[in-house]
């Protein structure tokens, strides 16, 4: 497995770096170095931009069902790398491999490959009395996604933007990026034409920023943090560019009093310390009746303590390192602040879990008797932590839910399915389960309020990458 990188993709090709620097890629589970990356700067952004540019006209003229073609044979590609690929995800990130396998590797091959499918149900011409409505590129796109699902955050964007006849620079995180070099070693596989996807590596605010600033582009697709998402609407103001923005959640998992307790709250914490809880969905803040706190609590501390946690390669792990130094610090950080604030900590802390001095590894962490309005209820805490609030009555319970900065995701569970949905629909966020409700690929995806805007996934997904023109007749 390669894990030595000292070129960018531009223009159909690997090429030099403008610059010499390189950044490490380290293993947060051995804390060793495992390989490195090239440190690009403004000029390759450039280059790598207007060979979008050029590209523009030629791949837009490539009627959309080889487009979406292309994209299946990517998906292709990227099953035949499978294993590969979940090696390499499980080394930089920490999230066991099983999980990596199913998630990190099955998915981004999973939205690739349903690209042609995702075509057919959109209607690239339609008509308004006199006017042909026609959907049209949006142009040079900016991709910037985050470290927490490389690779599916990369799929989401680039497979649909593509189909879409657009062209694409992409900037992976710097944290976990080397997954994104295999993805373009399928790319020019699958042969695209020259300058219809481009790959520049290095830090956000030298590579994301000289990318997103650039006059060529014409939007900006985003998945990071609220705190860049915010600058990045700002740079995209600047030129009125196209933007769509995946950025954090605080989602509350609502445990109405007729649900089966032991399976709400046993689905919940698995929800929550997901990927050791570094997931936007997370559902991070557990609702549950006054009446039934005692109860949850010796249910959630029995659960979270029997989480396995160590080397995500291992089996039966369900917890492996957070992804770095930085990122435990935060998580500690948090956990600190949840006792100052007065919240009872049921399980965790901010030790090192027994066996784990090396490695990022957070134990577990559950904390009770929460107040929604204190830091750790409010604030996207990104590890393995878990907060349980008690409400006093349905009405109490939205209001908690929907008292939050975030709107991505949330949950509800009731022995009455009709009660739930009922629920569900008064909750402000872009997705929301009922009783356990699976993940579903193709369902729009995306956040209200500080959430960002925009979807990603399925039609909607693709519907982003597309401008609307009305031709009068
Ligand atoms: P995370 O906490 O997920 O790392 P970030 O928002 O910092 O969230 O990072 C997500 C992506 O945004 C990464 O690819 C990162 O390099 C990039 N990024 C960070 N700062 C900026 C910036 N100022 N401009 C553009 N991209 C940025």
């Amino acid at each position: 497995m390669e894990t030595e990188r000292d070129q960018l993709y531009i223009d159909g090709n690997w090429s030099v770096p403008s610059g010499t620097d390189n950044l490490e890629v380290e293993n947060p589970t051995t804390q060793e170095v495992m390989g490195s990356i090239p440190q690009g700067d403004a000029q390759d952004v450039d280059r790598a931009v207007r060979a979008a540019h050029s590209a523009l006209h030629d791949w837009w003229a490539v009627p959309a069902t080889e487009r979406a073609a292309m994209c299946a044979k990517v998906a292709e590609g990227l099953q035949a790398r499978q294993g590969e690929l979940a090696d390499l995800i499980t080394s930089e990130l920490g999230m066991p491999h099983m999980l990596s396998t199913l998630i990190q590797t099955g998915l981004p091959s999973l939205t690739f490959g349903s690209m042609p499918e995702v075509l057919s149900q959109t209607e690239i011409e339609s008509e308004i009395g006199n006017a042909l409505v026609v959907r049209e590129p949006r142009g040079v796109v900016a991709a910037i996604t985050p470290w927490n699902y490389p690779l599916h955050q990369i799929a989401l964007k680039l497979a649909p933007a593509l189909t879409a006849g657009n062209t694409v620079v992409l900037k992976p995180s710097e944290i976990t990026p080397l997954n994104a070099f295999m993805l373009f070693e399928v790319l020019d596989e699958v042969g695209f034409p020259k300058g219809v996807v481009n790959l520049v590596t290095g830090t956000g605010p030298v590579v994301g920023q000289a990318l997103a600033e650039h006059p060529l582009v014409d939007m900006i697709t985003f998945t990071g943090s609220t705190g860049t998402g915010r600058r990045l609407g700002e740079v995209a103001a600047r030129d009125v560019k196209r933007l769509a923005l995946e950025l954090g959640g605080k989602s509350a998992n609502i445990i109405l009093d007729d649900a089966d307790l032991q399976r709400a709250v046993t689905d919940g914490i698995s929800k929550c310390f997901l990927n050791s809880g570094q997931t936007c969905i997370a559902l991070t803040r557990m609702l549950v009746p006054e009446s039934k706190l005692d109860e949850v609590n010796q249910i959630a501390e029995n659960v979270a303590s029997a989480q396995k946690v160590g080397d995500p390669f291992e089996e039966g792990v369900a917890l492996g390192p957070l992804v770095s130094a930085d990122q435990r610090e935060r998580v500690r950080n948090y956990i600190d602040k949840g006792v100052a604030e007065g919240a009872k900590l049921l399980t965790g802390g901010t030790e090192a879990p027994a066996g784990l001095d090396t490695g990022y590894f957070v134990q577990p962490t559950v904390f009770t008797n929460v107040s929604n309005d204190s830091t750790i209820a409010q604030e996207e805490i990104f590890g393995p932590v878990l907060s349980i609030i008690p409400f006093r009555d349905e009405a109490h319970a939205v209001e908690l839910a929907n008292d939050s900065p975030y709107g991505l995701a949330g949950a509800v569970w009731s022995g009455d399915d009709a009660r739930a949905l009922d629920v569900a629909k008064r909750i402000r966020t872009g997705q929301i389960e009922v009783n356990g409700g699976s993940f579903n690929p193709a369902a729009p995806f995306g956040g209200f309020k500080q959430s960002g805007h925009g979807r990603e996934a399925g039609v909607f997904g693709l519907e982003e990458f597309f401008e609307v023109k009305a031709i009068l007749r």
